[in-house]
């Protein structure tokens, strides 16, 4: 039976990042992997719709291309040149993994795997057991209970592999990955509605960033419906009818459901050897154990954020705890978000109201620097605001942002919320001008009562 100081079930970004590690510090590691190495986010998340985002970054930038002196013409899209770019980056990243995973030593096992004693998988009737086992089976795109996937109602993972641009989309869901999708075919050309059933796009965000999105989105013809509930759909040869709760209706080529992820778990085996868990979702503690000794849990079967850079971190943390270097946890609240639609909305920290409701009124001070006073910004014609939320004398708790490539900011906000930087601490530092970046040291000095190009 093969051996090894960590079992690691799933090949996604929680687990890869966890098996790097874990041989840097000099443990064997067996990596169990169903389909292909580097999971959703390489391969059905993060890195294809990016591609996709940047396609239509370029195709605004053409229709555009007048406005800056530059003559163009925008002809259309030509999707299987578009997906032939996007799956070049996805092969060049994907030969990269499975090199640096060959060149550390990891055993990467293919199949799929089932728990089937405390610290043993089985994968094609062989059985891997680790001193330690690492659980990683990801996430799967949900749906509505009688909203079945099929024909032209999809998930992300069909409409990321469709090969014509279609002329008329509903987007059920207002979360990241609904206006990603809006954002991607509005800019190839689609008719685009998103139905959202809470009042806001991008809800989980600061609600200025809500806002501010749902003005960018109207100027660039992208319809919303805020507020109503999702009642049903019928397919029929033409598309697909959507009716909402108020009795609205509203007719598309394509559905997209966009209704959130839910946990792989579903008999993979860890509720019959006694792993706790909540409605499918694996239970962990803060330092990523689970109920039973030497079994841990990372990335999105994990209940909170799901994110990539969550995984890779989770994958981290675990493989040091293993090692004994007894590392920090990262609390979710402190994890950045980027959701990389046009405009881009980036976060991290609490929002405006959860720092109200954690510290009282009196004791949040917030701070909207508009990038209409930053050059670079200007020069990008890009509107929006970097938000600064600040304990009252105290540190930065939350940064929210909005604007065209506003999430590459997302790394110094970070820094300074995870840090407990005072807006002082900021304020003394430098800012390269002209970059948007310099819109957080103006936010920072303002907060610090040393504004520069800011109006009052
Ligand atoms: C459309 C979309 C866009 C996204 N964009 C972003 C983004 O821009 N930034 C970001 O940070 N995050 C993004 N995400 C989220 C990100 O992809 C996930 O948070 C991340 O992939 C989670 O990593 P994971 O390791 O937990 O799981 P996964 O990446 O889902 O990996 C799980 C792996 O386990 C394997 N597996 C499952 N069950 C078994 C089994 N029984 N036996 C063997 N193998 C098994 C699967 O084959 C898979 O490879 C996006 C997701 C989607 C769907």
């Amino acid at each position: 039976m093969p051996q090894a100081d960590l079992v690691i079930l799933g090949g996604g970004s929680g687990s890869y990042a966890c098996a790097l590690r874990a041989a840097e510090l000099g443990k064997s590691v067996i990596l169990i992997d169903a389909d292909k190495l580097g999971g959703t986010c390489l391969h059905r998340g993060c890195i294809p719709t990016k591609a996709l985002l940047h396609a239509a970054e370029v195709a605004d930038s053409t229709r555009e291309s007048e406005a800056f002196g530059v003559n163009a013409t925008f002809e259309g899209i030509d999707m299987p040149q578009v997906n032939k770019y996007r799956d070049g980056v996805v092969g060049r990243l994907y030969k990269g993994l499975q090199g640096l995973i060959k060149s550390r030593g990891v055993t990467l096992v293919e199949g799929y795997g089932r728990m089937i004693g405390p610290k043993t998988i089985e994968v094609n009737g062989e059985q891997y057991t680790g001193e330690n086992l690492v659980l990683a089976t990801g996430s799967y795109a949900k749906t509505i209970p009688g909203l079945e996937i099929s024909g032209c109602i999809m998930t992300s993972d069909q409409a990321l592999t469709l090969d014509y641009v279609p002329a008329k989309v509903i987007v059920l869901g207002g979360g990241v990955i609904g206006v990603e999708f809006a954002s991607v075919w509005k800019s190839f050309g689609s008719e685009v509605t998103i139905i959202e059933g809470l009042p806001h796009l991008v809800p989980n965000e600061d609600e200025a960033c809500s806002k501010a999105l749902e003005r960018a989105f109207k100027k660039r013809g992208i319809d919303f419906s805020l507020g109503v509930r999702f009642a049903s759909a019928t397919q029929s040869d033409s598309g697909v009818q959507v009716t909402l709760e108020d009795g609205k209706t509203y007719d598309a080529d394509l559905l997209l459901v966009a209704v959130g992820r839910g946990p792989k778990t579903d008999g993979m085996g860890y509720e019959e050897q006694g792993v706790a868990m909540d409605r499918g979702w694996v239970l962990v503690d803060e330092r990523l154990h689970t109920n039973l000794p030497g079994v841990y849990a990372v990335g999105d079967i994990t209940p909170g954020l799901q994110l990539a850079h969550r995984g890779f971190q989770h994958g981290i943390f675990v493989a040091e705890e293993i090692g004994g270097l007894d590392p920090m946890p990262i609390p979710d609240v402190n994890i950045p978000r980027v959701t990389y639609c046009e405009p881009e909305v980036a976060s991290v920290g609490l929002t405006e109201a959860e720092a109200i409701e954690q510290h009282g009124k009196d004791a949040i001070t917030s701070y909207e620097y508009n990038l209409g006073g930053n050059g670079k910004s200007q020069i990008l014609a890009t509107a929006g605001f970097i938000k600064l939320v600040q304990l009252t004398d105290g540190p930065v708790i939350g940064v929210h942002m909005v604007g065209s490539r506003m999430g590459e900011q997302i790394g110094e906000a970070q820094l300074i919320v995870n840090w407990e930087a005072h807006p002082s601490d900021v304020a003394t530092l430098l800012h390269a001008h002209p970059t948007q970046n310099e819109a957080m040291g103006e936010a920072h000095l303002a907060l610090a009562g040393k504004p520069l190009h800011a109006h009052s």
